[in-house]
């Protein structure tokens, strides 16, 4: 039997495509959706179609609840869990000084507050066995703050700092928690910037273009595997050498 992924947010964007490249591997992927019920149907569909062992769960990463019982469901399902991707999150550009104390909220329960629900519920299963993996997708900003993003900036360097500390935490019981921290990846996440804002992005970027979906997924696989067993803690920069 393969192991057991959840991947979150996996309808779309770089969610899908580590959902894809994880179910080619052997993995059982147990794919979370928010909103995009069609896409992560459609997506099902497509890898089961292939053979691949693969099932969907809708769950509000916000709610402790919805993720306890999404981590319950993967357990009836696929029988073990040994790694999460907490890849689920929302971005929003605003000035910091308009910013709501709502959008603050928003922004903190999705990318930070969804990431201590969905790796807590995950550790209580995999503590015990002494083996498993996290993996937490952070961003370039979360190194290096963004304007007109404090909040998204913020949550992002929450989660590194969660991801180093979880790691000391939680090493003596052989479970590896690392971040990739993408630069700019060409997903829907992309879509409210404007040609000239994207051109500027890119312009930023050392090898002059947008990464993709799929070299998110490829690092997450190289974390996810053995050949990375000795390594924990880490932020692992996936970004066009946007940040050296
Ligand atoms: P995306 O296409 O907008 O996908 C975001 C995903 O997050 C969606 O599938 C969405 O699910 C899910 N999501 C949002 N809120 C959720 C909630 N409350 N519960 C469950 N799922 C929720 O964006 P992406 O670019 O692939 O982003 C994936 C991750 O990479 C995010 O954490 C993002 O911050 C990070 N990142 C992206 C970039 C970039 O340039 N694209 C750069 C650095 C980091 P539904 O559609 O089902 O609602």
């Amino acid at each position: 039997m393969g192991k057991t992924v959840i991947i979150t947010g996996a309808a779309r964007g770089i969610g899908r495509a580590c959902a894809e490249l994880f179910a080619a591997h052997g993995y059982q992927v147990l794919l979370n959706y928010h909103h995009s019920m069609t896409a992560a149907e459609e997506l099902r569909r497509q890898l089961q179609s292939r053979g691949y062992s693969v099932e969907l769960y809708q769950a509000d990463i916000r709610c402790r609840s919805q993720v306890d019982l999404m981590v319950e469901y993967c357990l009836a399902t696929f029988g073990s869990i040994d790694l999460l991707i907490n890849n689920a999150g929302i971005a929003q550009s605003r000035l910091f000084i308009d910013l709501t104390p709502e959008e603050w909220a928003a922004m903190i329960d999705t990318n930070l507050t969804g990431v201590f629900h969905c790796t807590q519920s995950v550790l209580r299963q995999i503590l015990p066995r002494k083996q498993g993996k996290i993996i937490n997708i952070a961003s370039i900003w979360g190194q290096v703050g963004a304007s007109c993003e404090v909040h998204y900036s913020a949550a992002k360097a929450g989660i590194i700092g969660f991801t180093k500390a979880l790691a000391k935490e939680v090493g003596p019981s052989n479970i590896q928690v690392n971040c990739i921290a993408p630069g700019v990846i060409d997903t829907p996440m992309l879509d409210p910037f404007t040609a000239e804002e994207k051109a500027a992005l890119k312009a930023q970027t050392p090898l002059e273009r947008f990464g993709t979906p799929a070299e998110i997924a490829a690092c997450a696989l190289f974390l996810a595997s053995e050949a990375a067993n000795f390594i924990t803690g880490q932020v692992i920069g996936v970004n066009g050498g946007f940040v050296v």
